[in-house]
């Protein structure tokens, strides 16, 4: 089934229930099908076929989920682009999923240019962050000229298997992989989601998440489209204004800088909190420090829970029962969980092992790397997440490492060997290691360890400064350190866990 007539399966019931506040303007149930039947009328016109691609980097907006969600409804596959990405990163994204439609920003229209000229039947469109631009004015030009205003769309008919959003997962080592994530993965998870965290048409979200990404795109929206729930939309996190819609709000989905943001106001209170159901946090690990203090000051207990692009939401804490800090809960209903040592033997209790999960939830492969794809599952047909964790006795999982040294900082995940390639093409560098370590504010910050060549005078400014010269922000290195070598095992293995314990301060 599309995912799009999953999600809207009762939108004619509840057709003037508000949706999505942006500001003053106010979008209905009804106002959001029509706006989504326009985009896919467009999208129609252009004659592509199901499954092709439609490229996006653009600031949050209503107009944003209206061509994401009337992308889904032509039954073509949406790939959301992080803002923060670069010319050189975008050319291989573009390159890799090859979209027919690449949607940018107004002002990075001729850099997209440049990228997508010379790729086969690319069309260039452009949306601002106020929901305006060459798209938004194509769609309704058409819907001017169209008999009944375009305000209707046949669904096109999709099979759970059938590709509907692409994220890329920057690679550890070597190229990014773009996880292929179907109807039937969005469909499951949502629903589980909205059942395990008893969402429902009384709900009212704050959405200060990106919207590029599982948690903002995903978990934040799906649910809330398919319970009727109602939005509030933040353009990015700004404490203050989020701490004024509080008290009109029932629903908090954040990445832990959220929280430890907000416990940094003198206005966030108990009183503020007073019409709040439920906070949750993920994508990066909640320091217990934060969901302690959260709890006192608020009252309230941070649900905390673990997912990744690859496969949705796999683990939650209770919604009733004890949400235990430190920990991300137990595997959602119809998530197979295991920790496994060596030879897949599951791991006795509190010992660290590899989480692997199977169930509906679980994305279909990388795109175009079947042998890739080969490799992260096991031979019984189990997802490896990459991530290292235990069972505690009760039930509860915590994650304890990431096989692959992958960096969160600020909710992103920064790959290390794309930093350390670039720094190592600078002249002057022998080697280097880049590692996460802790900051009250990101949860991890980038830093790089550095071995210069003998007698050449590297400054600190000059990696940070050539490193923001090609890369987003957040994998920009914080604090660059100069040494003479990088501690290795007898395997010749750089130490990264002596450098982070090293440079942790
Ligand atoms: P992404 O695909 O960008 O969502 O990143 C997924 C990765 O984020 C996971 O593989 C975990 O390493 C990490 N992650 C997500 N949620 C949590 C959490 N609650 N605690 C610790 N790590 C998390």
């Amino acid at each position: 089934m599309n995912a799009y007539r999953f999600f809207s399966r009762d939108f004619a019931q509840r057709a003037d229930a508000v949706f999505l506040e942006d500001g003053t303007t106010r979008y209905t149930y009804a106002d959001l099908e029509r706006e989504t039947a326009r985009y896919a009328n467009f999208y129609a016109s252009l004659d592509l076929p199901p499954g092709e691609r439609v490229a996006g980097q653009i600031e949050k907006s209503p107009q944003a989920l209206f061509m994401y969600l009337g992308a889904l409804r032509a039954g073509l596959a949406y790939l959301p682009l992080n803002t923060a990405y670069r010319q050189g990163e975008l050319a291989y994204f573009l390159g890799d999923a090859e979209p027919r439609v690449v949607v940018c920003d107004p002002a990075s229209e001729e850099a997209f240019r440049q990228l997508t000229t010379g790729m086969k039947g690319v069309q260039l469109f452009t949306l601002d962050e106020n929901g305006r631009g060459t798209l938004h004015d194509r769609v309704h030009a058409m819907a001017d000229a169209a008999p009944g205003g375009n305000a209707t769309f046949a669904t096109v008919a999709r099979a759970t298997d059938d590709l509907a959003v692409i994220l890329y997962t920057s690679g550890t080592t070597g190229r990014s992989k773009g996880a292929m994530v179907t109807h039937g993965n969005l469909t499951s998870n949502a629903a589980t989601l909205v059942e395990h965290w008893r969402i429902t048409d009384r709900d009212v979200l704050i959405h200060a998440l990106p919207m590029f990404h599982i948690h903002g795109l995903f978990v934040a929206i799906h649910t809330i489209l398919l319970a009727g729930a109602k939005i509030l939309l933040h353009k990015k996190l700004y404490p203050k204004a989020l701490i004024t819609d509080l008290p009109r709000a029932t629903l908090l989905m954040g990445v832990p800088t959220f929280y430890v943001r907000l416990l940094g106001e003198t206005g966030f209170t108990k009183d503020v909190c007073r019409n709040m159901r439920l906070f949750i946090s993920g994508s990066a690990p909640l320091l217990l420090e934060t969901f302690t203090a959260f709890q006192e000051r608020t009252g309230h207990t941070i649900l905390e829970r673990y997912g990744m692009s690859e496969s949705g939401m796999i683990t939650s804490n209770p919604y009733e029962g004890e949400r235990r800090g430190g920990t991300v809960g137990m595997p959602l209903p119809g998530v197979e969980l295991r920790v496994a040592g060596p030879n897949l033997k599951p791991m006795p209790f509190d010992m660290p092992g590899d989480i692997q999960i199977r169930g509906p939830n679980v994305f279909k492969g990388y795109w175009r790397m079947p042998e890739k794809t080969k490799e992260e599952f096991t031979e019984d047909g189990w997802f490896r997440t990459g991530d290292i964790g235990t069972w505690t006795y009760g039930g509860w999982i915590s994650i304890v490492g990431r096989a692959k040294d992958l960096i969160i900082s600020g909710g992103y995940n920064v790959y290390p060997k794309e930093i350390e390639l670039l720094i190592d093409d600078l002249p002057g560098v022998v080697e280097s290691a880049v590692i996460g370590v802790p900051h009250t504010d990101f949860g991890e910050a980038v830093v790089a360890v550095i071995v210069p060549e003998k007698g050449t005078l590297l400054k600190e400014a000059e990696v940070i400064g050539y490193v923001k010269s090609q890369l987003a922000n957040y994998k920009v290195p914080k604090r660059v350190h100069f040494v003479d070598d990088l501690p290795r095992n007898t395997m010749g293995k750089v130490q990264k866990n002596v450098l982070r314990e090293q440079y942790k301060s």
